[in-house]
């Protein structure tokens, strides 16, 4: 097995890069300290993989067989025999070394987001900030993980010891790549974890990036692994018998067959699943902000994000007065090539994500609802972006709430509007879904804003803005948005396990 140790990408080639010139070499796996290539005969065929944004090939993903899965955790157990026995201080140093580099790197890493995501370079700057701050955050609370202390009668007491649980896998979705490995890894290793990360086949490249960056700042060989491949792939980690955890972010039929798989090895796991957030928008609010919030809470990432506040709820009174506003702003956003500064809205993830999107949008207008504007394929003047998966944003209107666009997560830039009357009558409708992920409420009435909050079925409620996520607040989700948190002090909980020590200090006690 050669294990490369060379960068993935050289970064003068990143930065001459632009859109439909950039090219990743494999191998895209990594364990052992470096870039490994399958060689083994179960390893499968390699796979393309596109640039959203032009349709090119970027690179080829060979997705890992049984032997190279076993590879990854091989080398994981042995570097978290050496690094779940640092004490936390130390595991903090070498991460903040971690985000001390991916700070220098970042214009780099947010640039390969682009090409490979087809997000805006705005965007993904703002992904690999959160990324690093991730790892600032749980560097930081490494040194302060501790049990308790309990006196027990007699002079006899216990204590708790908060230890890792070993390797850890992550499986995550293509929509926001880096950061998701970074929300998963950070606390994971801040506990005394090692990891091995899947990221999805569509999106293989800057987990590898951030894999060299733990290595360089001097986690010891195999602490995080990357192993490529689809649903085949994840079915061998979270089957694996040396796999400790398992912690997911996709949707909701794959999260169901993650808990079946891991059920078998009583593995606890962690669902980010998906999300057909309510956002309700009330009479009494400041109707900017509230078009703002609503723009927020559809287009981020070409309307590709979990926690998408996709059903907007609006009071009838302000209903034309919102929908002027956010159609003329929606019509003004600027889709094209993602590598530029004031590009706005990039590129869908491929074509049969693109289509499956459109879709929704002709299904919606059979079903009765109205297109204000956007819901189209769209096609930029730069001739190298014409291979490409861009569309117009969309705002739908006369939508009710049995229509499929209105129930089912859509996942691209298509933003439902739905009338109410009622303060009771609105709650009622937010919560009538399967999902439960996020959901904002824009009003003046601080009282409502509050009970608003208490009573819609979601792990986030946002007041008065949409879609922020800071790094110190817990992120997760109500009823099939799944379980367990990421973010926040909570998420230690996750990735650890209390062991209980009792010490006896006087005779033992025999009834025998
Ligand atoms: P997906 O479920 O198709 O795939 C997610 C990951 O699971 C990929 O890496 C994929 O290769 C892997 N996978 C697929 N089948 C598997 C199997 N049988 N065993 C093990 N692994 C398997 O999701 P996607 O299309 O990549 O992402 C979009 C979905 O992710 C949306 O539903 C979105 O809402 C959700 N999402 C949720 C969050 C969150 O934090 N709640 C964040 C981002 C995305």
């Amino acid at each position: 097995m050669e294990i490369l140790r060379t960068p993935l990408l050289a970064s003068a080639a990143i930065r001459s890069a632009s859109t439909g010139t950039l090219e990743v070499k494999e191998p895209l796996n990594f364990w052992g300290g470096g870039r490994v290539k399958p060689s083994s005969k179960d390893a499968k065929p390699s796979e393309a993989v596109c640039e959203p944004a032009t349709g090119r090939v970027l690179c080829h993903m060979v997705p890992c067989g049984a032997q190279e899965v076993d590879q990854a955790i091989q080398s994981a157990q042995s570097a978290f025999l050496k690094w779940s026995k640092l004490s936390g201080m130390e595991r903090a140093r070498i991460m903040l070394e971690a985000a001390r580099i991916i700070r220098e790197q970042r214009e780099d890493i947010a640039k390969v987001e682009v090409i490979n995501n087809g997000k805006s370079i705005s965007e993904a700057l703002v992904d690999i900030d959160i990324a690093w701050q991730s790892i600032e955050y749980y560097a930081g609370i490494a040194g302060t993980l501790a049990g308790q202390h309990v006196q027990l009668p007699g002079g006899t007491f216990a204590y708790t010891r908060r230890e890792p649980l070993g390797v850890c896998v992550g499986i995550g979705a293509w929509n926001y790549p880096f950061q998701i490995a970074a929300w998963k890894s950070a606390p994971a290793l801040a506990c005394g974890n090692a990891m091995v990360f899947k990221p999805s086949p569509m999106t293989p490249v800057t987990a590898v990036m951030l894999a060299e960056i733990y290595a360089q700042a001097g986690v010891p060989e195999g602490l995080f692994n990357v192993v490529q491949g689809g649903a085949e792939t994840g079915s061998l980690l979270c089957q694996h018998p040396g796999v400790a955890k398992v912690s997911f972010t996709g949707s909701v039929p794959t999260g169901k067959k993650i808990m079946e798989m891991s059920s078998k090895g009583v593995k606890p796991v962690t669902l980010e699943l998906g999300g057909k957030s309510p956002l309700i928008i009330f009479s009494d609010c400041e109707l900017d902000n509230a078009v703002k919030g609503a723009l927020n809470a559809n287009y981020l990432s070409q309307g590709e994000v979990c926690c998408n506040g996709t059903r907007v709820f609006v009071q009838r009174d302000i209903l034309p007065a919102f929908l002027e506003q956010v159609v003329k702003r929606t019509k003004a956003i600027k889709v094209g090539d993602p590598l530029l500064d004031d590009t706005r809205m990039g590129a869908l993830i491929s074509r049969p994500h693109l289509d499956r999107v459109l879709g929704f949008v002709t299904q919606a207008k059979k079903e009765g609802a109205r297109v204000l504007c956007g819901g189209e394929p769209f096609i930029p003047s730069d001739p190298k972006l014409k291979g490409g998966y861009f569309m117009s944003p969309c705002v739908l209107d006369n939508c009710s709430d049995t229509m499929t666009c209105v129930k089912e997560e859509i996942f691209g830039p298509v933003m439902s509007v739905l009338p109410f009357d009622t303060e009771e009558e609105v709650l009622q409708r937010a919560n009538n879904t399967t999902f439960g992920l996020a959901s904002g409420v824009f009003t003046r009435d601080i009282s409502r804003a509050h009970r608003v909050a208490a009573n819609l079925q979601a792990g986030t409620c946002f007041i008065n803005n949409y879609n922020i996520s800071p790094v110190e607040l817990p992120f997760g989700g109500y009823k099939m948005s799944g379980f367990g948190r990421e973010n926040g002090t909570v998420t230690i909980e996750y990735y650890s396990q209390l062991k209980t020590v009792i010490v006896e200090m006087g005779d033992v006690d025999c009834q025998f």
